[in-house]
């Protein structure tokens, strides 16, 4: 009895370690086929299937794996037209990517700038599929821009004219909010709080605005330098009633490059001021009142709104007097990216 029992006991576990191994063979030989089917750069099983299910198996080069084709015939958007440039071009790992192939190649990009062009625009942050084929509309206008210049500028409507698709702002109390010749506040909006200004009191800011106006104000005054905001929060009304008269003085297109229409004035946030400097009468502000601004105003939380140069963004010549309260942290960081609000809006803000 004693001996059989020995005999049996090394059989057992002999066969529960072969048994182990072979398991673990197995499992490490599958394991792999499926890594090798990447690091090899050959088509797996499955793909090699759905080619033939597509009836495309014998037009693949399938001794040279295409990354891009394996993952584009599995695709809803796959086009068995496109097959030869899909083996071409280099994948891009990113969402909605077959899709963004076929849009450049009905475009006629070439197969081989396409993996190129693709990775670009995804790695811009407020890259949105929605607007791609406008991104290449505008780029192949502006060709001198870089791509997230184009992405920003489509994204906040540069490719239409001013005033065109223009849409309610969704976000009217928001200290962010951006009102422009594409985004107007509606005729009934008031914003909440509003407060005279300490050196004006026909004029009124939100009462956050107002009181950093007040901290800017004086210290201006400290470097010798005197402010005073002629008008600040303008009703719709009010706008309403200045664009007009402008617009019978000089016609509508030259009003359009100064004055805003009616709910579409940054004024009406109450965010807004337009600075004066009563000892000095040739303009809003000296040269040496705007360098002293340009270089303070966001310690206080204020931005110079249409510096020099931005007509083209913001579709106003240049005021050098109006500014806007956004707070200390974003009106520091928006002088520092050197975009208009607009733009810094559209990168960092929307999402607030
Ligand atoms: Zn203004």
């Amino acid at each position: 009895m004693k001996k059989k029992r020995i005999k049996k006991l090394p059989i057992f576990i002999l066969l529960t370690i072969i048994i182990l191994i072979a398991g673990f063979l197995n499992f490490n030989n599958t394991d792999n086929k499926n890594k090798s089917g990447k690091t090899k750069n050959s088509y797996s099983e499955k793909s090699i299937l759905k080619m033939e299910e597509l009836g495309i198996k014998d037009n693949v080069n399938l001794k040279k794996y295409s990354k891009t084709l394996d993952i584009a015939i599995f695709d809803e958007y796959f086009q068995s037209s496109y097959l030869k440039e899909y083996e071409q071009i280099e994948y891009v790992e990113t969402e909605n990517f077959i899709d963004l192939v076929n849009i450049l190649l009905d475009r006629k990009y070439s197969a081989k700038d396409i993996g190129n062009i693709i990775k670009e625009y995804t790695k811009c942050p407020n890259f949105s599929k929605y607007n791609f084929e406008r991104y290449l509309t505008y780029k192949e206008k502006n060709n001198n821009l870089d791509y997230q210049t184009v992405v920003t500028r489509v994204n906040i409507k540069l490719d239409k004219e001013f005033y065109t698709d223009t849409e309610p702002v969704k976000n009217p109390d928001s200290l962010y909010v951006v009102v422009n010749k594409y985004n107007y506040l509606d005729s009934s909006f008031v914003p909440k709080n509003l407060k005279p200004l300490f050196n004006n009191s026909n004029a009124t800011m939100v009462q956050e605005a107002a009181d950093a106006y007040q901290e800017l104000v004086e210290a201006a005054k400290k470097d010798g330098i005197t402010l005073v905001a002629t008008t600040a929060y303008r009703s719709y009304s009010f706008q309403s009633y200045l664009y007009n008269s402008y617009k019978e003085k000089d016609g509508q297109q030259a009003a359009d490059t100064y004055s805003a229409r009616p709910g579409f004035s940054e004024h009406q946030t109450g965010l807004a001021a337009d600075l004066n400097d009563p000892n000095y009468s040739a303009r809003r502000l000296s040269p040496s009142d705007y360098e002293w601004l340009k270089n303070n105003c966001d310690k206080y939380g204020f931005i110079i709104r249409f510096p020099e140069g931005t007509d083209n963004i913001t579709g106003y010549q240049e005021e050098d007097w109006h500014i806007r309260y956004l707070g200390k942290e974003e009106a520091k960081k928006v002088k520092d990216s050197g975009l208009t609000l607009d733009e810094y809006y559209d990168l960092y803000l929307k999402n607030k």
